[in-house]
């Protein structure tokens, strides 16, 4: 049966190849989203182990974080980027499942995430959500949900209005961008908790502020980061 299996799926391969989301080579049977190759040579920060990264300081004077961790480092033109388009762009989900899953294990290894309690992806607007069918970061915190077995919850920070595409603001118009965009509802399920904020990509951090700004008024909320790739 299983053979009959394996020639069925190698038959549709060769119709439908599936491709490496990283360098857009062809996969092998046993392969998923990523070739061999790519899977063991991403940029990796390891962040998430050490004391002081150069993300710990992104918000310092900003708003309180326990601790700020992204898994890949991002590079305009690099194997990442790639990546990141295909999750927010190409329809490709479960990469971001594929790689949240993948980073919750390694972060159930740093001392810093031992005590977190549930996941709280960044929302997208409504309206983006309507466009793009899905909100990449609540793929990403399903990934992370399924190995660090806590729930993660979507109903607890909400957008409120619509915003223009960041990429091309200062960090200043971000600011003033999104400082208003988020709110909070349900906010029991995490009075006391230990948050993990989740999100795509760090780069201004302004999103992340806007949205730690809005948990940190819930009563004895501890809030930690951690983002598929960033830019430092
Ligand atoms: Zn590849």
């Amino acid at each position: 049966m299983n053979k009959i299996k394996q020639l069925l799926n190698n038959f549709v391969s060769i119709f439908y190849p599936r491709s490496c989301v990283a360098c857009g080579n062809a996969l092998m049977q046993n392969e998923s989203h990523f070739c061999l190759s790519c899977l063991m040579h991403l940029p990796e920060t390891n962040y998430h182990l050490m004391e002081n990264s150069p993300l710990d300081y992104i918000f310092m004077g900003r708003v309180p974080v326990e601790k700020v961790a992204s898994m890949l480092f991002y590079k305009k033109g690099n194997k990442v980027q790639h990546i990141l388009h295909a999750l927010k762009y190409k329809g490709d989900k479960e990469v971001g499942c594929f790689l949240g899953e993948m980073y919750g294990r390694q972060l159930l290894k740093s001392p810093y995430y031992q005590s977190v309690d549930c996941i709280v992806p960044i929302p997208l607007h409504p309206k983006k959500l309507r466009m793009r069918g899905y909100n990449q970061s609540e793929w990403i915190a399903m990934g992370l949900t399924r190995s660090m077995n806590i729930p993660y919850f979507t109903d607890v920070l909400l957008r409120s209005e619509f915003t223009e595409t960041q990429t091309k603001k200062s960090r200043f118009s971000r600011w003033e961008n999104v400082k208003s965009v988020f709110v909070t509802a349900d906010t029991e399920k995490i009075t006391g908790k230990h948050v993990l904020i989740c999100d795509d990509v760090l780069t201004t951090g302004a999103t992340m502020e806007a949205a730690i700004t809005q948990l940190e008024k819930i009563e004895r909320v501890r809030v930690s980061v951690a983002t598929l790739a960033c830019a430092h």
